[in-house]
């Protein structure tokens, strides 16, 4: 279905590359890359010059990515990797100077019918494998004294909404690691970070539109503008590419005394 992401006349929508940023001879690894958010993430990252590691269990999704980043100033390196191997996701952070833990998915359902098989793998994968993942990529950086890691999080990082157990629970734990990361690694120059959006127009949405319709018993189109969008003042989603230049800015050197924050991207949702 289509969404209404248009910005209307007092949003100015994305403003690509606005932050000035040099990561030639930096190594990111960004996880879901093959994703919505993920691939943006990697794409600004490679065009600052950094050989982006993109993790992803979608093979054909990264091969599409690597294709995409011909001719940035960096490169993308796909790495074929299904996040809950936790002890792969640990090994394959070593060395990398930039973590973006993206890599997500969503199901929704009210909690006495949420399957707990899947409870445990939002959790494995959204809140388990970013820690082994920081685990594996502080060595490096505390070695060097520089690093940076950004956790995607989410408005529900910071606020809940029912059906979303999993979801929630795991961006809140994903709030609270980044604070300790964030406390840990400062004497070793490695700031830690959550970006937090509020509903961006990418795949995972578009299945929680389809999920929240079958949930609530309305149309897709209602879902959008009365449950999605009820709580933010501005009344769009936000791109990827939006989350991305966050995502750069708290790479960026003006951004070197930011630790331990979370940046909402939320049109103001978090302001009720
Ligand atoms: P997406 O579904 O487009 O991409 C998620 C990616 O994660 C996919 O490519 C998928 O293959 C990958 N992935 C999932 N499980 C994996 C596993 N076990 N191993 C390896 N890869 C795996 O989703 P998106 O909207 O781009 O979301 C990216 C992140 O942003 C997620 O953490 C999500 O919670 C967060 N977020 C999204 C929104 C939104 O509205 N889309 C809002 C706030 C936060």
């Amino acid at each position: 279905m289509t969404v209404p992401t248009s910005p209307g006349p007092a949003s100015p929508g994305p403003a690509p590359h606005s932050v000035a940023l040099d990561l030639v001879g930096r190594t990111a690894l960004v996880t879901g890359a093959a994703g919505g958010i993920g691939r943006a993430c990697a794409l600004r990252l490679a065009a600052a010059g950094a050989k982006v590691r993109a993790v992803d269990r979608d093979a054909g999704g990264l091969a599409d990515l690597t294709e995409c980043a011909a001719g940035l100033a960096g490169a993308v390196e796909p790495h074929v990797l299904d996040l809950t191997d936790l002890d792969a996701a640990e090994h394959a952070a070593a060395g990398t100077d930039i973590l973006v833990n993206n890599a997500g998915l969503q199901l929704v359902r009210p909690i006495e019918d949420f399957p707990p098989d899947v409870f445990s793998t939002v959790l494995t994968v959204m809140l388990e494998a970013p820690f082994r993942l920081v685990r594996g990529a502080l060595p490096h950086m505390y070695g060097q004294g520089w690093g940076r890691i950004v956790n995607i999080s989410s408005v529900h990082g910071l606020r809940a909404s029912a059906y979303k157990s999993a979801y929630v629970a795991a961006k809140h734990g994903l709030e609270g690691l980044s604070k300790v990361a964030a406390l840990e690694g400062a004497e070793h120059g490695v700031t830690s970070n959550c970006v937090s959006p509020g509903y961006v127009r990418t795949p995972l949405v578009e299945q929680q539109i389809a999920d929240q319709s079958a949930a609530h018993g309305i149309p897709a189109e209602r879902v959008v503008s009365e449950i999605m969008l009820a709580g933010s003042a501005l009344k769009r989603l936000v791109e990827p590419e939006e989350v991305a230049e966050a995502v750069a800015y708290v790479c960026s050197p003006p951004a070197s005394f930011i630790t331990g924050a979370s940046l909402p991207l939320d049109g103001g949702w978090t302001a009720h």
